[in-house]
C-alpha cells in the first residue's frame, strides 16, 4: 500500500502549474519569504493569540494587546523576508489596521472551538493507494462555521471564490462542515465572503483530489510535469522555478517584460 498525502495549499499549486508543484514537492525549489507573507502571518499570530485565550476561558483581551502581538511578530520575523513588496512601516500600519478591524467587527461575534486546527483525513483507498488530505483550519467556530483570515492588498471577487475556491471544499469536507467564511482584511477594510459547500460539491472535490494521483505516481521518474503558462503565477515575481533560472526562467531571465 502506498500512502499519498495531499496538502490543501499544494493542490492549489498543482492546479495552477503542475511543474511548479512537482519541483516544490521534491524540494528542488521553495517559495521566497515575502513581505506579503509577513503581513498575513503577523495578523494570524494576533488572532490566534485571541482565539487561544478565548478557548482557555479568558475573553478580556484588548485590541492593544493584539496589536502588540502583531508588532512583535513583525519585529522578530522581518529579517527572514527575502522580497520586500512594500516598506516595513507600511506593513506595520496595515497589520495594525487589520487587527483593529478584526477585533472590532469579528471578535465580538465569534467563539472558537478550534484555532489553527490541524487535520489529517483519509480519502479512502483506490488501486493500492491510500490518499490522505492534510491542512490547518484558522478558526473552527462554535456556530458551526469555519473561518479563514486573508490579508491581501485588495478585496476578492466573491463569485469566483464561491464558484471554484479549493480551500473551502477541502476544509468543509475534512471537518464535516457546510459553511466556510473568508474574512478578507485589506488595508483595514473587512470583506466577508460566505461560502456554502454541499455534499455534492464535497464529493466532486474528493474526485478532483483523486484525479491528481496518476500524475503524482510518476513523481520519481518524471523529469517534468505539464507547464502552465497562462496566469499571473507564471512570472519571475511569483514562480520559484522561474526565480531559480529553470523552466521559462532559463530562457527568459529575470526581467522578461
Ligand atoms: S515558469 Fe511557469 S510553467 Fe514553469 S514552473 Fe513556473 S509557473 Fe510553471
Amino acid at each position: 500500500m502506498q500512502e499519498i498525502k495531499l496538502r490543501q495549499s499544494w493542490i492549489n499549486n498543482f492546479l495552477r502549474c503542475p511543474e511548479q508543484a512537482r519541483q516544490e514537492r521534491l524540494e528542488l525549489v521553495s517559495q521566497k519569504e515575502t513581505s506579503d507573507l509577513l503581513r498575513g502571518n503577523a495578523v494570524h499570530a494576533a488572532i490566534e493569540y485571541a482565539g487561544l485565550l478565548r478557548m482557555g476561558g479568558q475573553d478580556v483581551v484588548t485590541c492593544d494587546e493584539l496589536i502588540d502581538i502583531s508588532d512583535t511578530y513583525l519585529a522578530e520575523s522581518s529579517n527572514d523576508v527575502e522580497v520586500w513588496r512594500e516598506s516595513y512601516e507600511n506593513i506595520v500600519d496595515v497589520c495594525r489596521a487589520n487587527v483593529t478591524t478584526w477585533y472590532n467587527e469579528l471578535n465580538p461575534i465569534l467563539d472558537p472551538v478550534g484555532v489553527e486546527q490541524t487535520f489529517s483525513k483519509s480519502m479512502g483507498v483506490r488501486h493500492g493507494v491510500q490518499l490522505t488530505l492534510t491542512g490547518t483550519a484558522d478558526w473552527n467556530d462554535k456556530s458551526g462555521v469555519l473561518w479563514d483570515w486573508k490579508n491581501p492588498s485588495r478585496h476578492y471577487a466573491a463569485w469566483e471564490k464561491k464558484r471554484w475556491d479549493i480551500q473551502s471544499h477541502a476544509y468543509t469536507w475534512a471537518l464535516e462542515k457546510e459553511q466556510f467564511n473568508l474574512a478578507v482584511l485589506a488595508k483595514g477594510e473587512l470583506q466577508v465572503i460566505e461560502i456554502h459547500r454541499s455534499e455534492a460539491q464535497k464529493k466532486a472535490f474528493v474526485e478532483l483530489c483523486w484525479s491528481i494521483v496518476p500524475t503524482l505516481l510518476t513523481i520519481d521518474e518524471a523529469t517534468t510535469w505539464p507547464q502552465r503558462w497562462d496566469g499571473w503565477h507564471c512570472s519571475p515575481k511569483w514562480c520559484p522555478v522561474w526565480q531559480a533560472g529553470k523552466c521559462r526562467g532559463e530562457h527568459l531571465g529575470q526581467n522578461p517584460w
